[in-house]
């Protein structure tokens, strides 16, 4: 690490206005420039569009339209692919500049991407893909050409994942693939999905599973919609009905997928808790607290019962940062996290339900009314109320799926019980 991390100011704020106790800033002049940068790029760059598609964000990324329009100013910028090395496009920054952007794009108002393709598959190329697979997919990732969907999950295969059927034939140069994913987040809008497929059946079920790349607009794929309890569209089922796969769309040997995608499995898990997302949801929630009513005429914030509540959401959070910080210099360090990440993904997922719960606690029956209309950044029509209230319910609904998604909870105490405590 060139140096330690100076965190976010508004963090150590919060934490010294709740008497917890916080690290002392440890300013760095090179972090303190490649800040600045950042700021005045972002101050140039974000648009009140794109703020608004930030705060009326309730999944796991912004109003796709708005989404997409950042990823390309990023992309222009040569910023979309902060984690990736120089010579596959990437911007080459350390783990601790990364984090530091993240902080800055979120602090400043910046939608959630959809980046699948950067996150998940760009590592697993640049380590397993052929020559040609990178010269193709990279390239068009970092432009936002192709957005990816993860096509792993199905009917009996979740936690259990090397249970999946999805079949994948060879004939000649191509692979026919029958059967169907489940819960595949965006495959309505992405342009291509990775894969695994069984082509064989092996003695361990691990075995015979192939990673494939698939252009969603192939013969054979229907994509039906799967409505969530928040009432969003961000799920799928996805059938293949004789879809046809080019051999050269195989990573790494046949059979061997499920070695393809295992590092990049671990990696995703930590990965998906964004806590300066979380952090700054929790500042627009206390803000919104410290003018809202308890109903009795009192102000929510000074309500003794509600403010330990907001405290020990922001310790919780606070200590998940330090968490996220601890993986990260495990990554400066080019060691493997380990059994960090599925802490980081345990505890990260929790607090995230934490903070959405406080927000629906908050906003009481202001949040019932559904406006999902208006909740689209891009709709002639605007919010009735606040919109912490109106983005309070569809978001509490959509957390509850962070203890399931990209390894649920139990599977990660699991994985903790084994390599942690040896049980
Ligand atoms: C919002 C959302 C988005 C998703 N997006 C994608 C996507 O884009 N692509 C994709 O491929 N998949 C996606 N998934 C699927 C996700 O990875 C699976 O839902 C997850 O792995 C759990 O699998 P399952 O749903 O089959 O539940 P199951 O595996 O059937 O688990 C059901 C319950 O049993 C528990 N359980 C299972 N096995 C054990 C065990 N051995 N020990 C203790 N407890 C156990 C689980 O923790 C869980 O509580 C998504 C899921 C959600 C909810």
């Amino acid at each position: 690490m060139p140096g330690p991390i100076d965190l976010d100011s508004r963090t150590q704020t919060s934490a010294r206005t709740n008497g917890a106790r916080h690290l002392a800033p440890s300013p760095h002049s090179d972090e303190e420039h490649f800040r600045e940068e950042v700021r005045a790029f972002l101050a140039e760059n974000l648009d009140d569009e794109l703020r608004r598609a930030a705060r009326l964000t309730t999944g796991v990324h912004s109003h796709i339209d708005a989404s997409q329009r950042w990823y390309k100013i990023l992309a222009d910028k040569g910023w979309i692919a902060p984690t990736w090395p120089k010579e596959f496009g990437g911007t080459g920054w350390s783990a601790s500049q990364c984090h530091l952007f993240n902080l800055e794009c979120t602090r400043a108002g910046a939608p959630l991407l959809c980046q699948i393709g950067i996150r998940h598959l760009g590592p697993v190329l640049m380590a397993h893909g052929t020559q040609a697979q990178k010269d193709c997919y990279l390239p068009a990732i970092l432009s936002g050409e192709h957005i990816w969907c993860q096509g792993y999950s199905e009917p009996p295969a979740g936690s259990d994942l090397a249970a999946l059927k999805l079949k994948a034939e060879r004939g000649g140069d191509e692979y026919v693939l029958n059967g169907t994913k489940l819960w595949t987040t965006g495959a309505h809008f992405s342009t291509h999905m990775f894969c695994l497929a069984r082509s064989a059946t092996g003695a361990r079920k691990q075995e015979g599973i192939t990673y494939l790349l698939i252009d969603m607009t192939t013969p054979g794929i229907t994509i039906e919609p799967i409505i969530s309890i928040s009432g969003e569209h961000e799920l799928n089922q996805v059938f293949f009905d004789n879809v046809r796969v080019p051999v050269a769309n195989r990573v790494g040997p046949e059979g061997e997928g499920w070695r393809v995608a295992k590092d990049q499995m671990q990696f995703a898990r930590s990965n998906n808790i964004n806590t300066a997302w979380v952090r700054e949801t929790l500042t627009r929630l206390s803000r919104f607290c410290a003018t809202e009513s308890t109903g009795y005429g009192d102000i929510l914030a000074d309500d003794p019962a509600f403010a330990r509540r907001l405290a020990q959401a922001d310790i919780l959070l606070q200590s998940i940062e330090m968490m996220e910080l601890r993986v990260l210099a495990a990554n400066e360090a080019g060691h493997n996290p380990g059994a960090l990440s599925s802490m980081l993904k345990t505890r990260g997922s929790e607090v995230k339900q934490r903070v959405s719960e406080l927000a629906a606690d908050a906003v009481a029956y202001y949040g019932l009314p559904l406006q999902h209309t208006a909740l689209n950044p891009f709709a002639p029509c605007s919010i009735i109320g606040s919109e912490v209230a109106a983005t309070a319910l569809p978001t509490y609904l959509n957390e509850r799926a962070a203890t399931i998604y990209s390894g649920a909870s139990e599977i990660q105490r699991d994985v903790l019980a084994k390599r942690v405590l040896g049980l």
